[in-house]
């Protein structure tokens, strides 16, 4: 990963947070309090001005920067998620450029902070298989597309949409959607 294939990536996903921004929040409207579009934006907002301002070395310091904005911008449960994530993955791109490392210690922070298991309808059944691709070098559209229509169909069981219970199920997760487009920046941006 170089910092400007990086930047590039960086900067499609938080626009498309920006774009979806309704969406995001409606979809959380359904099983959870109807901020995650609110919060995602209000982080993407953050951390494109951080970039602007700071120029970084390199990946590390860059992933550093979007951790620290998102960690203080976003807010919920879903800020610290991804601010930890991006944390671990500036540790991991000190020391390696395998995408596949890197998006992996993003994974196992994600985890070890939500206490998620693959199949509880979280980000983490998007960045999971998301994950399981990188390192087979396959990840594309369509592995996307069938991880988030899997987690559709999946009952919650952690966060605020566990309270849904039943009534989850056929509703999509909001945070499993704003990782979706993380992947998909990620595709386009041919990282
Ligand atoms: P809040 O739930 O505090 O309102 P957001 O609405 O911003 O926060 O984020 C909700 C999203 O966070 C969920 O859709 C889910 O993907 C993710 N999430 C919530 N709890 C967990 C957890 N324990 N582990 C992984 N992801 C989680
Ligand atoms: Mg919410």
């Amino acid at each position: 990963m170089d910092v400007n294939e990086t930047m590039t990536w960086l900067d499609q996903w938080f626009d498309r947070l920006i774009e979806e921004k309704a969406y995001l929040s409606d979809l959380d409207q359904k099983i959870g309090d109807g901020d995650h579009g609110n919060n995602m934006a209000r982080g993407a907002v953050a951390t494109k001005e951080a970039l602007k301002n700071k120029q970084s070395e390199d990946v590390s310091a860059l992933f550093m920067t979007v951790a620290q904005t998102l960690m203080s911008k976003i807010g919920g449960a879903s800020g610290p998620l991804y601010g930890s994530a991006f944390l671990a993955m500036a540790t991991t791109a000190k020391n390696s450029d395998n995408i596949a490392d890197i998006f992996a210690a993003g994974l196992d922070k994600i985890q070890q902070r939500g206490k998620a298991e693959p199949g509880e309808k979280t980000m983490v059944d998007i960045w999971h298989p998301a994950v399981e691709a990188l390192k087979a070098n396959s990840l594309n559209q369509e592995v996307l597309d069938e991880a988030s229509a899997k987690t559709t169909e999946l009952k919650a069981t952690k966060g605020r949409a566990s309270y849904y219970g039943e009534r989850s199920i056929g509703e999509p997760d909001p945070g499993a959607e704003s990782s979706k487009y993380l992947f998909e920046a990620l595709i386009q941006a041919n990282v």
